[in-house]
């Protein structure tokens, strides 16, 4: 968009986004920390992140080779892990060209492997069934697809798999399917990683040699309650500005299907962001949002490109001012649990509407 006459906008701190990934990497000791930025990083601008943080993170991991392509468009010179590995037999030679690190999971991707004509030579790492049930060889197959490597990617070999209850500090699952990929690790004497964010906060003993960082590294915690989320520092500000304000009468309704009623006189602010921005439709009446260092309610259905709030109790509100609707003041998880929904949908659903500014200081 060459001009911008509407105000709303993601703001995305990227030295916030470093603080929070040497937090990590620290936290991790010798573990190397994977930048995890698929989904255009989260909704944060994958380039953008990406070129902030290269001069610190060995590895940066998406889904599927076309984010990765699009990475190295944008000049972004890291090896990337691609987390799904080959959709077709032809990304093989895209990943031998771009140095992109190949996650296999399935019996299909390692055919393709074995009748390539020309070699791979790009590290490998294969994924292990441990209990998500979603993606991964089962155990038993393991030695067969360790057999169709080479021994230069053998050397290197990483075998992988992925918690289904890391938040869950009472759960024995995280620490069984630890166990399980344990096993195939000390029989092939290879590397191993199993923790995305939630592993790294609450299980230390699966960092091992690689860490999967996605959500905390954009200062959001999967596990709240955890004592080591305190320090991460929320990445994205999302935002927007009062266009109207208007006086409504006890008994008058605010919005679509009148859900909402005044029981007093009230002072009702129109901001324009909606749900085709990506805030939920169905976040409800009362869910906080900051203005001028003072908080309002939201009222009344969100709209497509607005909502309304109640600024009746509050002093000084001008049309223009800007209203924050998630970031270093309102915890994006009071919106997602008002709306159902949880902090990654909430993050990777703003729309391509809402310019990103990004904002970095040296
Ligand atoms: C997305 C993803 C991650 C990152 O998970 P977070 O919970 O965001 O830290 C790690 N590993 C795999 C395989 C993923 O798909």
């Amino acid at each position: 968009m060459s001009h911008i006459s509407r105000n709303t906008q993601a703001v995305i701190d990227l030295n916030a986004i470093i603080k929070n990934y040497q937090y990590i990497d620290h936290l991790t000791g010798d573990s190397n920390t994977i930048a995890v930025i698929k989904a255009d990083a989260y909704g944060h601008d994958a380039s953008k992140v990406a070129q902030a943080l290269s001069p610190h993170v060995k590895l940066f991991a998406v889904g599927f080779i076309d984010e990765a392509l699009t990475l190295r468009q944008d000049g972004i010179t890291n090896p990337i892990l691609i987390l799904e590995g080959p959709f077709k037999e032809s990304d093989f030679a895209i990943a031998q060209k771009h140095n992109f690190v190949l996650m296999l999971h399935s019996e299909y991707q390692i055919n393709w492997l074995s009748s390539l004509t020309q070699a791979f030579t790009c590290d490998i790492w294969i994924k292990v069934e441990t209990g998500m049930n979603r993606l991964g060889f089962a155990i038993e197959k393991i030695e067969q697809v360790i057999l169709q490597l080479s021994p230069q990617q053998k050397s290197q070999l990483v075998l992988c798999s992925h918690f289904s209850t890391a938040e869950q500090t009472n759960s024995d699952k995280p620490l069984q399917q630890l166990a399980k990929l344990m096993e195939l690790v000390k029989k092939h004497d290879c590397k191993f990683s199993m923790a995305n964010s939630a592993g790294i906060l609450n299980w230390p003993e699966s960092h091992g040699d690689f860490t999967r960082l996605g959500l905390a590294l954009y200062g959001i915690s999967p596990i709240a309650t955890n004592p080591l989320s305190q320090a991460l520092i929320p990445v994205m500000t999302l935002s927007a500005n009062i266009i109207a304000i208007h006086k409504v009468a006890i008994g008058e309704t605010v919005g679509y299907g009148d859900t909402w009623q005044a029981k007093r006189e009230s002072i009702i602010a129109t901001v324009a962001i909606g749900y085709a921005d990506g805030y939920p439709r169905n976040t409800k009446s009362g869910t906080p949002v900051f203005v001028k260092q003072q908080v309002a309610p939201l009222v009344g259905r969100v709209s497509m490109d607005m909502i309304t709030i109640d600024i009746t109790d509050l002093s000084s509100i001008n049309i223009g001012d800007s209203v924050e609707l998630w970031g270093k003041n309102i915890n994006i998880d009071t919106v997602a649990q008002q709306s159902d929904s949880i902090n990654y949908e909430l993050l990777t659903r703003v729309s391509k509407r809402v310019p990103k500014v990004i904002e970095q200081s040296q």
